[in-house]
């Protein structure tokens, strides 16, 4: 059996009731936690999450509410001595980055007392984080504004939206996307349980799509203090057709 554990539910603003955006993917014999954003090491102290039980972090995008809490963490676990190896992936291209920013961050690997082990995956291929989590990832339109701001940044140019399949079971990801089209970017996929952000598309956008993906469940994250009503509507609109609509809060947990 695996299990899900919203991490952190909040958007990119702070607030003083959740956490940056981030879940925990337990399965078998492999924890994954799936963006790092900022103040992620205490979101996990919150959730009374041991830093050793991560096994790998996996990237959506780079914006500071999906990663920068990446370096505190490491150094929590530098600090706490850890010695198992953690594993990273992230897109091919952002790779170099990551390790760039570990530098800058003086967190050079000769001084880890553990080994990071960097995983580039490519849009579209599918690869295995462990016998029972896999991942698909395909890129979505979230910082396609930015690309009028010059050339010389396209090499860093990748949001993801990922199935992550565990237990025989489909988990769509919307991750941060950029309009309701993103919504339908596995549309052609069996979707059990669907978490959509709610942050970057309208209400009636995420209405619509459910009523053509037809998850099992529907979670909504990435939730701002003034989204109150938004959700609202969105729960009792997919109520009337029998689709279950939960608003994740830090902490909340469901089985797989
Ligand atoms: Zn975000
Ligand atoms: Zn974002």
């Amino acid at each position: 059996m695996s299990e899900l554990i919203f991490i952190g539910t909040g958007s990119a603003l702070e607030s003083l009731d959740r956490f940056h955006s981030s879940f925990l993917i337990k399965s078998k014999n492999y924890n994954l936690l799936i963006d790092a954003g900022d103040g992620v090491s205490k979101a996990l102290l919150n959730q009374q999450i041991n830093y050793f039980s991560i096994d790998g972090i996996l990237f959506t995008h780079f914006h500071p509410d999906h990663f920068s809490g990446f370096g505190g963490l490491i150094v929590q676990m530098e600090i706490l001595q850890r010695e198992e190896p953690l594993e990273i992936f992230a897109h091919s291209k952002l790779i170099p980055f990551i390790k760039d920013y570990l530098h800058l961050s003086y967190l050079y690997e000769k001084r880890l007392k553990f080994k990071i082990n960097f995983v580039g995956y490519e849009h579209e291929e599918d690869f295995n984080i462990c016998d029972n989590l896999k991942v698909i990832s395909k890129n979505n339109t979230h910082i396609d504004i930015y690309k009028k701001y010059g050339a010389e940044f396209k090499n860093y140019f990748s949001s993801s939206s990922f199935i992550l399949t565990t237990e025989n079971k489909k988990i769509f990801y919307t991750g941060d996307i950029g309009s309701g089209n993103d919504l339908y970017i596995f549309s052609d996929e069996k979707i059990n349980y669907m978490i959509t952000e709610i942050t970057h598309v309208s209400a009636v956008d995420i209405i619509e799509a459910v009523k053509t993906i037809k998850p099992e469940k529907l979670y909504l994250t990435h939730i701002s203090d003034a989204d109150t009503q938004k959700i609202n509507s969105i729960i009792k609109e997919n109520s009337k057709f029998y689709i279950s609509t939960i608003e994740a809060k830090d902490g909340l947990k469901f089985k797989i």
